[in-house]
């Protein structure tokens, strides 16, 4: 897609640290890394969210995902990752080109990715549950 700054990268247009390519994803460090090692997996396809996707471009993302969160696993040898999709503007998508972050974490690097929690009601919970259900 024109003007989307994630396919310009998918085509080389602008410049990345590139580290992972296939045909389903591409992966590169983020500009403004939370983390020696900030990753970024941006699907090939230009889809703005990931539940818009076709099942197998998610797997084919995915499975880039995983391999290189494995090399980051044992290259750098964090003490734990976190994957993180953002998607919709209020989840913190400033890009609207699926793409999964993956953080290097480790003890006291000041990372927060645990909000406040909220109390649902039994009856709620089953009645949210039963809604979802595909
Ligand atoms: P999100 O908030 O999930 O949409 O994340 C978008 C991420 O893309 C941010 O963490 C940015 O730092 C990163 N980003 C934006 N432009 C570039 C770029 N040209 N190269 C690498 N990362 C980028
Ligand atoms: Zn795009």
């Amino acid at each position: 897609m024109e003007d989307c700054i994630f396919c310009k990268i998918v085509k080389g247009e602008i410049p990345s640290y590139r580290v992972y390519e296939d045909d389903s994803a591409i992966a590169f460090l983020d500009i403004n890394p939370m983390a020696r090692g900030h990753t970024l997996v941006v699907s090939k396809k230009h889809v703005e969210f990931l539940s818009d996707m076709d099942p197998d471009d998610i797997g084919g993302m995915f499975r880039a995902v995983g391999k290189v969160g494995d090399s980051i696993q044992k290259r750098l040898n964090p003490a734990g990752i976190n994957y993180i999709v953002n998607q919709g503007r209020t989840a913190g998508q400033i890009i609207p080109h699926v793409h999964c972050h993956i953080v290097p974490r480790n003890d006291g690097d000041g990372l927060e990715f645990h909000p406040k929690t909220i109390d649902i009601p039994e009856d709620e919970m089953k009645e949210i549950a039963e809604r979802l259900k595909v």
